[in-house]
């Protein structure tokens, strides 16, 4: 190499953040299973205390020590540094769930009286939480739907003046595959805050991030992942993330120490093994789900395919995803002939894929959202949403494509009385 230049993200996963003559030579990191850590000197332990409750500023050439295992582990440390760089970004956190970022990150920046506008649909554990829980602490949410229109949703937001202080995207959507122009709803709806008020937007981009898609590129404050999902990537973790800048992240920080949402030694462990392998795998499974999806919308035996590659060109959804996202990843919505019966016969008839809820793993998973993730969405909003009784999401995995697709072809065959297509 004759001049320095800055390695890609999958380059530095085996080793930014750690040096293994601090641990022995060990290759991989160890995993810290100590609660607590022991102190050189008395005033070491005030200084690090000052720095971590925020009492002084720390001075960037003096190291932060590691004090009680709800504040800093160094694994911990390690995985937010990798987290960091897939995004760009100057800090990452780690969180015990994807609903523990989700819930922390909400708390730390909201206040009674304040509102949160959210999209429609979100993760059911993030419409529970915007439904039932942060009312109970005086902030206001509401909802509007992925495809209102420009006008109505300023408006919306203008109704809502200054106590406006969050508005939470999720895109693709969860389970149709539904975008959002983060950048166009963003401009649309500053337009209509007064001057000078901040708006945080926060994008759950589980489905995406981060290989193919990064919101904070259009303007969003905060990236936030369910890290058991691609990130953790071997359905083995339940864990969380967000990344973003350092002044927005600060308060998300105290607040994750003070309500004890951290993630524990050994799933930040898990989550760096997994981050060695987070774009072969997220590319593998793309390149997977593109040649199922496109089978499918093929066969007689479907109704119709959701999957951003299938869109026509020209399509408003092909735009966003032309503009917003570098690949399609995983997810592949479909909609079998016959409804929820031959969604059901199709279930039980999978033996390569598992029938299971959640996604991102590097097994493929299938499930039927109208009765079993999106049970508690009220019927009508299930309609207009597109969850429709033969809607079936399949999450999937780095299998051999032949195998999966013989292995749909197969239940296909039980649960629908069509012939199949012959290639
Ligand atoms: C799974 C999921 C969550 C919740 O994450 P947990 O790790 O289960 O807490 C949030 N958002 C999306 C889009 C998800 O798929």
């Amino acid at each position: 190499m004759t001049e320095f230049r800055p390695l890609h993200p999958e380059s530095s996963m085996m080793s930014l953040g750690y040096d293994p003559f601090l641990s022995e030579g060990a290759i991989k990191p160890p995993i810290f299973m100590t609660s607590t850590f022991a102190f050189r000197r008395a005033v070491d332990g005030e200084r690090y205390f000052r720095w971590a409750y925020g009492l002084e500023q720390r001075d960037p050439a003096e190291a932060m020590g590691l004090i009680y295992s709800r504040l800093n582990n160094p694994g911990l440390e390690i995985l937010e540094e990798r987290l960091a760089l897939w995004d760009g970004t100057e800090r990452a956190l780690s969180f015990a769930s994807g609903m523990a970022a989700i819930s922390t990150s909400v708390l730390a920046h909201c206040r009674p009286g304040d509102s949160v506008l959210y999209s429609s649909p979100v993760y059911g554990g993030t419409e529970y939480l915007m439904m039932h829980i942060l009312p109970g602490f005086g902030i206001q949410t509401h909802s509007f739907a992925a495809d209102t229109p420009a006008e109505e949703l300023a408006s919306f937001a203008a109704s809502l003046g200054s106590s406006l202080r969050v508005l939470f995207l999720e895109t693709p959507a969860n389970p149709t595959n539904r975008m959002i122009d983060i950048e166009e709803t963003i401009r649309t709806i500053k337009a209509r805050v007064p001057e000078g008020h901040s708006l945080l937007t926060f994008v759950d981009n589980t489905f995406l991030g981060p290989v193919f898609q990064n919101p904070l590129r259009f303007g969003a404050d905060l990236n936030l992942y369910s890290a058991t999902k691609y990130i953790g990537g071997h359905s083995d973790v339940i864990a969380g993330a967000i990344t973003g800048r350092g002044n927005i992240l600060e308060p998300i920080s105290v607040y994750r120490t003070i309500l004890g949402s951290v993630p524990d030694p050994f799933s930040c462990w898990l989550l760096l093994r997994s981050l060695e392998t987070l774009k072969i795998r997220m590319t593998e499974q793309a390149k997977n789900a593109r040649i199922l999806a496109s089978r499918l919308q093929d066969d007689p035996r479907i109704e119709a395919v959701h999957y951003p590659e299938l869109l026509p060109p020209g399509h408003p959804q092909r735009l966003i995803y032309e503009k917003q996202c570098s690949g399609p990843g995983a997810i592949v919505a479909f909609e079998i002939r016959g409804g929820k019966a031959a969604a059901f016969k199709f279930l039980d008839g999978v033996r390569l894929c598992k029938l299971a809820v959640s996604l991102g793993g590097t097994e493929s998973l299938v499930e039927h959202p109208a009765t079993m993730t999106h049970s508690d969405v009220p019927t009508d909003i299930q309609f207009s949403v597109g969850i429709t009784e033969g809607l079936l999401r399949l999450s999937v995995g780095i299998e051999h494509v032949e195998d999966l697709w013989a292995d749909l072809d197969q239940a296909l065959a039980r649960a629908v009385d069509e012939p199949a297509v012959t290639r």
